[in-house]
């Protein structure tokens, strides 16, 4: 590994290891269920949680080098059972620089109906740009939970994909961005669950969504800065 992948790497151990502490802090995961991965920039790798590690005990030293198949280069431990779900997303969607699994419980709950989450709210217009979609079931092990995410989220604006009967699948231009997709899906299934039980959740118009997702995607926040830093 050259000098500068190696940086590249460090960074990618600290800054995957800490979003890792965001998936606890927003109530998104429990016990070990959850993981975020990082692509390395200019080299077919990825970094992962270990498997089965506890959140208090992960640290940069402990995360897996993974390539693009899901074998490991660097690590002791055995990379996430859903490596092979994130190595596929990378593989097929080279913009996708981060991937983020959860099983979040207002949001798994739409999965476990096989319900996408309809569009009621300006914050699911500006960060999803309308439906949250509903992706296929899947079994764990193989490819099939990549291509189910893939196949949802390839043409879609949405970041997030609610894979059925399991849990919630989101993608980002890095970690980063694809742990607060997480944390907005998790946000916008609670209110949305709410608003079903309150009553009927009105529909807004297909060109005021497209008018909200475009201004926060190319307008909002400081000038010169990301929506998602
Ligand atoms: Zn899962």
């Amino acid at each position: 590994m050259s000098p500068d992948l190696g940086a590249e790497v460090t960074r990618l151990r600290e800054q995957v290891a800490t979003l890792h502490g965001e998936l606890v802090r927003y109530n998104l995961v429990a016990w070990t269920a959850g993981n975020v991965s990082a692509r390395v920039p200019g080299a077919d790798l990825m970094v992962i949680k270990p498997s089965g590690v506890s959140y208090d005990d992960l640290r940069p030293d402990n995360m897996i080098v993974c390539d693009l198949d899901g074998v490991v280069v660097e690590g002791d431990l055995s990379p996430s059972s859903d490596t092979a779900a994130h190595a596929y997303v990378y593989r097929a969607m080279p913009e996708v620089g981060g991937v983020v699994h959860t099983h979040s419980s207002y949001a798994t709950a739409w999965a476990a109906c096989g319900e996408s989450i309809p569009c009621h709210l300006t914050a699911q217009a500006d960060e999803f740009g309308g439906e949250i979609p509903v992706g296929p079931f899947a079994l764990i092990g193989g490819d099939d939970i990549g291509k189910g995410i893939v196949a949802t989220l390839s043409g879609h604006r949405s970041p997030a994909v609610l894979m059925r009967n399991h849990g919630v699948f989101t993608i980002g231009k890095d970690a980063r961005a694809a742990v607060k997709a997480a944390v907005m899906c998790e946000d916008v299934a609670r209110t949305a669950h709410l608003a079903r039980t309150l009553g009927r959740p009105v529909p807004m118009a297909r060109e005021d969504i497209d008018s909200l997702y475009d201004r926060y995607q190319n307008v909002y926040g400081q000038p010169g800065v990301s929506a998602t830093p």
